[in-house]
């Protein structure tokens, strides 16, 4: 059964470039009637923060994914949050030293350093080996760590071989003899590194796939080095391109808004937050590109995944985000908006009405917060003066006067009303028109004037249309 894992660490919110992993591995696991799985990796702990690791969770529900077994609702092979796991880290350690494959370190920090710094010094790879520490386990230092409640750093062995890497996307990497030196697999105070608790962790969960970020890659050799230590088959691993911004530079803070959260803010719906992460790095084999949930996982396969880096454009973004809110279902826009409602101080009517509303704007809207300058004036009075034609004021306080006294007054009644003003008169029509709408809307274009008439009543149509004129 195919078993993947969204691992993120909770040192920050959840951005583009990481939503686009997990969606990647939803849609795989999805599309196979496999697991997917949320992994918190924790164990950088002076930047890992609680808050971040419920917003990241916060935020994945609100896209639609849904894992199947994490932190919160368990599963067979937890614990599924790194710090609580610390027990098994230690464990997995030991048994890479009692395999030979790993080693003892009672060199302290600054020694390692200065070991670093001699090698670099000397126009050498900055390469750790075994035979390099090996001088810091005197008797002395072990008795010293003992004292001081200290416990060796743990070192893999790092076999000094050629590895290949058959990579999901990026095909075939060579991985050449001495790229990489031995590394640090658990620091003294017991906390594991990064490669080591993910080998660990996936070895454990079971994890048949690998989907990331290919700023991963460097990782790669070092993982499927201490599989083989384990004497285990590594997961199938692919590494996804870069997100780039418009301007073809790494996709970053200066772009604009790049945390999902900010988008969330700003009013894009999930789905076409979901559905256009999706085409950053994947295309559909029939080039669609507007795609529920449903068909995305029906259709998605590595395959498809591009091992060119990926745009991100916040152009095609908004005409994604406009046509869904064109196209959901209305309660579910209702549902959507009526934060941003609350935080705006619009009071809808009803929410019959509050869909009639949206009806007759959201051909206009890009994002749910345009709907705060296009339909602002269905809740707040514009507070506009008006100075026109002698003629196009008459008509319009005739129109006032009409509308008044028609409390009853349909669409139809409503056209016929102010055509039954306009005919007969004497008057530039479309003055009165564009003042009208003026008077109405604090704006010169919009929905059509009977929507605007409709939905505001009579009432109060014919109080802005007199307010505005008599100022
Ligand atoms: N915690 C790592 C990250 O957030 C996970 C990398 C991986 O998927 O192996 O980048």
């Amino acid at each position: 059964m195919v078993r993947v894992r969204f691992a993120p660490s909770p040192t920050g919110y959840l951005h583009v470039g990481g939503a686009r992993t997990a969606l990647f591995n939803y849609l795989f696991a999805r599309h196979h009637g496999g697991k997917f799985i949320l992994r918190i990796e924790d164990t950088d702990i002076a930047r890992s923060e609680k808050i971040f690791e419920e917003n990241l969770m916060k935020t994945l529900r609100w896209l639609g994914l849904n894992w199947d077994e994490g932190p919160d609702i368990g599963g067979p092979f937890g614990p599924y949050r790194q710090s609580e796991r610390l027990h098994i880290y230690r464990e997995y350690a030991q048994k890479l030293v009692s395999l030979g494959k790993a080693y003892e370190v009672y060199a302290y920090p600054e020694e390692i350093e200065k070991i670093r710094e001699q090698l670099l010094s000397q126009d050498e790879a900055p390469h750790y080996t075994r035979e390099l520490f090996e001088s810091f386990a005197t008797s002395e230092r072990k008795k010293e760590y003992e004292q001081k409640g200290l416990k060796p750093a743990i070192y893999f062995s790092m076999p000094r071989k050629t590895i290949i890497h058959e990579d999901l996307v990026k095909g075939t990497v060579v991985f050449s003899e001495g790229s990489v030196g031995d590394f640090a697999i658990l620091r003294s105070n017991g906390v594991p590194t990064y490669n080591f608790a993910c080998v660990v962790d996936d070895m454990l969960m079971q994890i048949t796939h690998v989907i990331r970020g290919d700023d991963h890659l460097p990782n790669t050799v070092k993982q499927l080095a201490m599989y083989e230590a384990f004497g285990t088959t590594p997961p199938r691993i692919g590494h996804v391109s870069t997100i780039l911004g418009p301007d073809g530079k790494k996709l970053s803070k200066r772009h604009g808004a790049t945390s999902i959260e900010e988008f969330k803010a700003q009013g894009y719906l999930p789905e076409a937050v979901v559905n256009y992460l999706a085409l950053l790095g994947w295309s559909s084999p029939d080039a669609k590109e507007i795609m529920p949930m449903d068909e995305m996982i029906a259709k998605f396969s590595i395959d498809r995944l591009s091992k060119n880096p990926a745009i991100f454009d916040p152009v095609k973004l908004n005409w994604m985000n406009g046509h869904y809110i064109r196209t959901i279902d209305q309660e579910q826009l209702i549902q959507l908006i009526s934060p941003f409602l609350k935080d705006w101080n619009f009071v809808p009517k009803n929410s019959k009405w509050l869909m009639e509303v949206l009806q007759v704007v959201k051909d206009r809207m890009h994002t749910l917060k345009d709907f705060q300058i296009i339909a602002d004036f269905f809740f707040i009075r514009p507070k506009v003066r008006v100075s026109v034609d002698q003629s196009v004021k008459e008509a319009l306080m005739a129109c006032s006067e009409k509308l008044e006294s028609s409390s009853d007054c349909d669409k139809n009644c409503i056209v016929d009303l102010i055509r039954s003003v306009v005919k007969g008169r004497k008057l530039n029509a479309k003055e009165f028109y564009t003042t009208l709408r003026y008077l109405l809307t604090g704006k010169n274009e919009g929905p059509e004037l009977v929507d605007v008439v409709y939905l505001l009543g009579t009432n109060e149509t014919a109080a802005r249309i007199k307010v505005g004129l008599e100022g």
